[in-house]
Order: structure tokens, then sequence, then C-alpha cells
């Protein structure tokens, strides 16, 4: 799978390649480091990832605005988007669902939990039929 990674924090970014690295299939991730970043790469040449794995809280375009604006175009709108948080705001994952996600994961603090979580993502759309990136 290609896999759009969007995160400000260097060390979660860590944390996921590493996780991601340890699992028996190999992904791609592309990295953002916050939602205009995203945008951009997603209006770019490349073809479109087949998940994409958002953050809420960044600088300049956070996860919520960033999720609008996807689900806003016609084409964009169909990749699936999981929420990657700390965030525990209720009001955070109610919003989320209204605009449209796949998922919405709260990170565990102990790393082993981290990855065991994300294993559980990576294993369950790895089954999934995918809109192949155009
Ligand atoms: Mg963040």
């Amino acid at each position: 799978m290609n896999i759009l990674f969007i995160e400000d924090d260097a060390i979660e970014s860590m944390k996921l390649n590493r996780t991601i690295s340890k699992w028996p299939v190999k992904h791609k991730i592309i990295q953002a480091k916050n939602g205009e970043e995203a945008l951009d790469i997603l209006n770019g040449p490349e073809k479109l990832p087949d998940i994409i794995l958002l953050d809420l809280n960044m600088p300049r375009m956070n996860g919520i605005e960033f999720l609008r604006i996807l689900k806003d175009d016609a084409e964009l709108r169909y990749l699936p988007t999981v929420i990657l948080t700390t965030s525990q705001n209720r009001a955070d994952l109610l919003e989320c669902y209204r605009i449209g996600i796949a998922g919405y994961i709260i990170k565990p603090l102990k790393y082993e939990d981290y990855e065991d979580k994300i294993q559980k993502l990576i294993a369950y759309w790895e089954v999934n039929e995918l809109i192949k990136g155009s």
C-alpha cells in the first residue's frame, strides 16, 4: 500500500516508520508535515495513496481543516482516512465522524501498545479492496 502519513512531529514519524518496517509486507510511507503539504502531494503528479493516516494537531492547516477540504473534493473524498491522534476530545471524534473518516485511533503512550494498534490497522487495510490510485 501507499500510505500518506500527515504528521508534524518527527518522533511520531520515526515511530510509524519503525513499526511499518518490521511488518512482513512492504508498504510505502509518503510523509506530509501538515494539511497544506498533504494537499500539495495529493494534487501533484504522483499517484494517489491507498490510505491516509491523519494527525489532528498540526500547525498551518490542522487535521480537521484538511479533512473538510478532502471530503469536499470530488475525487479525493474516496480516499480512506484514519485519524491517528493523542486527542481524547469527544468533540473532535464526533466532528471527524460527521465529516467522514474510516477510523479514529488514539495513540497509546507505550510503544508496544502503539505498535500493536498500528499492526492491526495495517493488517485490516491489507485485506480490504482498495481504490487504486490514478
Ligand atoms: Mg501533531
